[in-house]
């Protein structure tokens, strides 16, 4: 048979359907993988760091299209991931969830981030650039598992890396289905295939394998405060993104009504699994009636009784540690289950409770809202800052008073600080700034966006090219 070069492709492409079959169908020796979906961390590795020096060898402008092309295509896919995320975690509202990916795609910084400096005189000409690391492991959270990965993708490649990433096991079908969309993405922009990878059976074991990978330049961890010790402590480049317990303060100065639809809207949010979430307010005395009031109006159900808070923290505590059956429960499922039937328009739960009360002390990420009073708003300030255990994550303060504002600004010394206005306003939701689901508190990256993932570097041209 005579093979020209129509028919050689068509038999090229066969050959290669009939490999990606094998793999999937678990031929751990084909070394390919689907969709950036691969059976092995070397594997996966070994392609990511292929396709980095592919991107590295290319024009910025591939970079550009490349994340103009998911923004685009991931744009028609915001519903099914928000659907997806809650049916397989059990975690979150969909709405909510949807939104998270649409102001990812919309509001997560691509190429422009990188911005060059230059020093020039005498001895010439010096530029820092912002160059990448490589290859990067990602280890992504259940809480917001592809919301996690659309925004690294986006940061990681617009800095001129690639990215394998380690979901979270919990989470896998929805961040393995945000990986394939990448995938398609790229290869619509004509990029280098396998830039974003992940590995088809997420599990701690890889995830520590793709730590120890010699071939991975730099970690990034987004989760709870193990694994984010655990990729400190790598000895490699590290950024760390992990929990917090922001709380919010409101003081006599403040529009109460606005300051409770706010509390509400930011605590409800995703059913609180954002770690930017209002997780406890700390409330002046002489307002805090009136705050309560508003915030029953605004979709907060008020618990009194004694016994029913204890029955609360009974059922969405295990061994002292949130239950993980109630993370990111809605409001109604959680109060049936203590015999309190409501509608859908209870978004939180909230009660009164001391400084020292479980709910106000752990990270429970469940729309359950302790309201801490305090006489003034300087004893407000020392409680939040108690409560926020000096992660220096996020808080929220509703204040017109200049000098509280200051006070507490410089006293939380959080990495986000909302004033007069829902937590998510401090992730571009309704406030000035970008977006990004990787707050790296810990490392001090901050709000990460691609200069985060970029290593500076100095190019210095001795006695020339000055022309100052
Ligand atoms: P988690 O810590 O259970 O898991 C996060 C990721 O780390 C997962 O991929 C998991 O498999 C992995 N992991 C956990 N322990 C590990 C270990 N010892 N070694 C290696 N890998 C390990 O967190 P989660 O429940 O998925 O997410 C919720 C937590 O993450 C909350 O504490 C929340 O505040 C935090 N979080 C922080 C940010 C941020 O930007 N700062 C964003 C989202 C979530």
């Amino acid at each position: 048979m005579n093979i020209d070069a129509n028919n050689m492709e068509t038999v090229v492409n066969l050959i290669m359907k009939e490999l990606n079959k094998l793999n999937l169908e678990g031929d751990n020796t084909v070394c390919c993988g689907k969709n950036g979906v691969f059976h092995s961390v070397e594997e996966a590795v070994a392609a990511a760091k292929k396709a980095q020096r592919e991107l590295f060898d290319s024009r910025l402008e591939v970079r550009d299209k490349i994340i103009k092309s998911i923004r685009e295509h991931l744009a028609k896919y915001v519903q099914e991931l928000a659907e997806l995320g809650v049916a397989e975690t059990g975690m979150g509202r969909v709405y909510d969830k949807a939104l998270k990916h649409q102001v990812t795609i919309e509001k997560t910084p691509g190429v422009e981030d990188l911005r060059a400096f230059a020093f020039s005189g005498d001895d010439g000409l010096t530029v820092l650039e912002l160059t990448p690391y490589g290859v990067i492991g990602a280890i992504t959270p259940s809480t917001n598992p592809s919301e996690t990965i659309l925004c690294n993708s986006i940061g990681m490649i617009a800095a001129g890396n690639a990215v394998v990433f380690a979901p979270h096991p919990g989470a896998k079908k929805t961040s393995l289905r945000a990986v394939e969309l990448v995938n398609e993405a790229i290869r619509l922009a004509g990029g280098p295939e396998n830039l974003v990878v992940t590995i088809d059976e997420p599990s701690i074991e890889n995830t520590n394998k793709l730590m120890a990978h010699p071939d991975v330049k730099m970690l990034v961890a987004t989760g709870g405060p193990g694994v984010v010790k655990s990729v400190m402590s790598s000895g490699k480049k590290a950024i760390g993104a992990g929990a917090g317990n922001p709380p919010v303060l409101v003081d006599e100065t403040a529009d109460i009504e606005k300051a409770a639809r706010d509390i509400v809207a930011g605590c409800s949010f995703d059913n609180n699994l954002p770690c930017i979430a209002e997780k406890e307010v700390v409330a002046v005395d002489s307002i805090t009636d009136y705050l309560i009031f508003e915030m029953q109006k605004n979709g907060a159900y008020l618990i009194k009784d004694e016994e029913q808070i204890k029955k609360l923290a009974e059922i969405t505590l295990k061994n002292g540690e949130p239950n993980r059956k109630y993370v990111g429960r809605d409001a109604k499922v959680i109060l049936k289950d203590i015999g309190i039937e409501v509608g859908d328009e209870v978004r939180v739960i909230i009660m009164e409770t001391c400084k020292k009360h479980v709910f106000a002390v752990k990270e429970m990420l469940m729309p359950i809202l302790p309201i801490i009073r305090v006489k003034d708003a300087w004893e407000g300030i020392e409680v939040s800052k108690e409560l926020e255990h000096g992660l220096r994550h996020t808080s929220m303060i509703h204040s017109k008073n200049i000098d509280v504002l200051t006070k507490y600004a410089r006293e939380m010394e959080t990495t986000i600080l909302v004033k007069n206005g829902p937590s998510y306003a401090g992730i571009g939701v309704g406030g000035e700034g970008h977006t990004t689901f990787t707050i790296a508190g810990p490392t001090g990256e901050g709000l990460t966006s691609a200069k985060s993932f970029a290593r500076n570097r100095r190019c210095v041209l001795v006695g020339g090219l000055s022309i100052k």
